[in-house]
């Protein structure tokens, strides 16, 4: 199995958000209760939004995505589990996705709980609305990605550590495997009996347990491993 991180999302050009000159110098981080609670925030939280969900949707997946839609298809990988909210794996041809922070591609109503693409929600903030409303019952609709302050999705964790006890081989990539409970995996994993690939430019806290560890962007490696292990 695979986690992946914030690294295959700048292979493809879209910006660290949380690195030097990052868009959170620009935005203040809004808190979930804030969301629920406060419009300003409401309207901060889509401003934000508004500026940083375009990049998103029109990049494309990298080599590294592929690869790792090639190992899906081939049935040498059981899933990929990432922190990325930009849909670029399912885009690559990935089947099962588990997205730990929710998706960007999509905003979700607070009250009825429908799913609508993000490109409809951004529209209403074009004819002039601050924050988009469902057009079914005009409850308020949030971006359908984990906030500060929210709880990460229980199925989608549960899920996430039974793939990482029974995994064999574990490749987190492009993850620092600062930020839990993502980054416990590795070592729910390792713990299992599974062999630990890390693949990420800098250090983690798991490069002494790793069974390889490669100092590199995932995009120039990942296609040559997957190309040996296909044959
Ligand atoms: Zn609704």
């Amino acid at each position: 199995m695979a986690l992946t991180g914030a690294g295959l999302s700048t292979e493809s050009g879209i910006p660290d958000f949380r690195g030097p000159g990052g868009v959170w110098e620009r935005f203040r981080p809004v808190e979930y209760q804030d969301f629920l609670a406060n419009h300003e925030a409401r309207k901060e939280h889509w401003r934000y939004k508004r500026t940083t969900v375009p990049a998103m949707l029109s990049a494309e997946p990298n080599a590294a995505h592929r690869a790792l839609a090639e190992l899906e298809a081939a049935r040498r990988l059981a899933a990929v589990i990432t922190q990325n909210i930009d849909g670029l794996h399912q885009r690559a041809g990935s089947r099962r996705v588990l997205e730990l922070h929710g998706t960007n591609l999509e905003a979700l109503c607070l009250r009825c709980e429908r799913r609508v693409p993000i490109v409809d929600a951004l529209a209403q903030l074009e004819h002039g609305h601050d924050v988009p409303r469902c057009a079914a019952c005009g409850g308020w609709l949030k971006p359908a990605t984990v906030s500060f302050g929210e709880s990460l999705p229980p199925a989608v964790l549960r899920d996430a550590a039974d793939l990482a006890e029974r995994s064999d081989c574990f490749l987190a990539l492009g993850s620092s495997l600062l930020v839990t409970p993502a980054a416990s995996l590795a070592a729910v994993a390792k713990q299992g009996g599974s062999a630990l690939i890390v693949i990420t430019l800098g250090k983690t806290p798991y490069d002494e347990i790793a069974d390889v560890r490669i100092a590199a962007k995932v995009g120039a490696v990942l296609p040559e491993i997957a190309a040996s292990v296909l044959g």
